[in-house]
């Protein structure tokens, strides 16, 4: 495994190996890299000739009011792990290498980044997407695997592939979660342990909204508030936002009628101001 510093270094060694037939499989993280990530890595393995991670804390995602600098940052351990996982190459590049002196690029995807998380954080996905898509253009993999985890960045991320023609196969891979069900997620580390025994709730709580409307129940309201009685548990951890959403990320109001719904929920805790989401399909 080689760890690579520089875009263009890394895009030369690609360009080489592309004009040898090889396949190239791609990870997008920003690092602190847990069980959630190296799936990615092992669903990419089964079907790439080249696998590359990136590794990138990505600056232009983050408002200015939020965790940038306090964002883990550990890549001795992540290249360990990630080459027991099977990674030929770690790009690792520095903000400036990324965005030098000049900038002025972004690419922005509209009405699918309103509404959610884009709600919560404006500006979120526009550096999402203008970092997903350099990195798609330096690593120019055939295939590039997310995970489900964060729901709307691979709905948003499908959304640029296909309205900007990227040669590019988006994958998602399931959500990896702790025993007790809470997903995986570098923020987890910044849990209090009261925090953390309460965190499971999240999922406690998604899976029985979720065990309700295979039951039967269509009432957004019932299905809400199933969610919402269940934080009254706990007194760390309230919510955000939780909400009913067709694949749009367009709330669904009353009823349930769409085929597919996706049930998102962010939450904060008090003591530790940690920001953590999850989500499931309930079709
Ligand atoms: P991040 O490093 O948080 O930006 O995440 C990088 C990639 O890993 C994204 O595609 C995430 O959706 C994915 N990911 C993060 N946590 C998990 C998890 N618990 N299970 C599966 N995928 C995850």
């Amino acid at each position: 495994m080689q760890t690579i510093h520089s875009p263009k270094e890394l895009q030369n060694i690609i360009i080489k190996e592309r004009s040898n037939g090889k396949r190239i499989g791609f990870v997008p993280t920003m690092g602190a890299l847990h069980e959630g990530h190296i799936s990615l890595v092992r669903e990419a393995r089964k079907s790439c000739d080249i696998l590359v991670l990136s590794i990138f804390v990505n600056p232009l995602q983050f408002a200015p009011s939020e965790d940038l600098d306090q964002y883990p940052r550990t890549l001795d351990e992540d290249s360990r792990l990630a080459q027991e996982a099977g990674v030929d190459f770690i790009l690792a590049p520095s903000p400036n290498d990324m965005y030098p002196n000049g900038y002025d690029s972004t690419v922005s995807c509209g009405g699918i980044t309103e509404r959610l998380e884009g709600e919560s954080r404006p500006g979120h996905f526009d550096g999402v997407t203008t970092v997903v898509l350099k990195l798609f253009n330096i690593v120019q993999p055939h295939f590039a695997v997310f995970g489900q985890k964060d729901a709307q960045q691979s709905l948003v991320i499908r959304r640029m592939v296909e309205d900007l023609n990227v040669p590019v196969e988006v994958i998602v891979a399931p959500t990896v979660r702790e025993n007790d069900g809470l997903a995986m997620s570098s923020r987890n580390r910044y849990l209090t342990k009261t925090e953390r025994d309460e965190a499971a709730v999240i999922s406690e709580a998604l899976h029985e909204s979720q065990i309700l409307f295979k039951n039967g129940e269509e009432s957004v309201a019932v299905l809400l508030k199933k969610i919402n009685d269940k934080f009254d548990t706990v007194s760390t951890i309230s919510i955000e936002y939780v909400a009913l959403t067709d694949l749009f990320c367009n709330p669904i109001k009353e009823t349930i009628e769409t085929d597919e719904v996706l049930l998102s929920i962010a939450c904060r805790t008090g003591e530790g101001n940690t920001r953590l989401i999850d989500n499931v399909l309930l079709k």
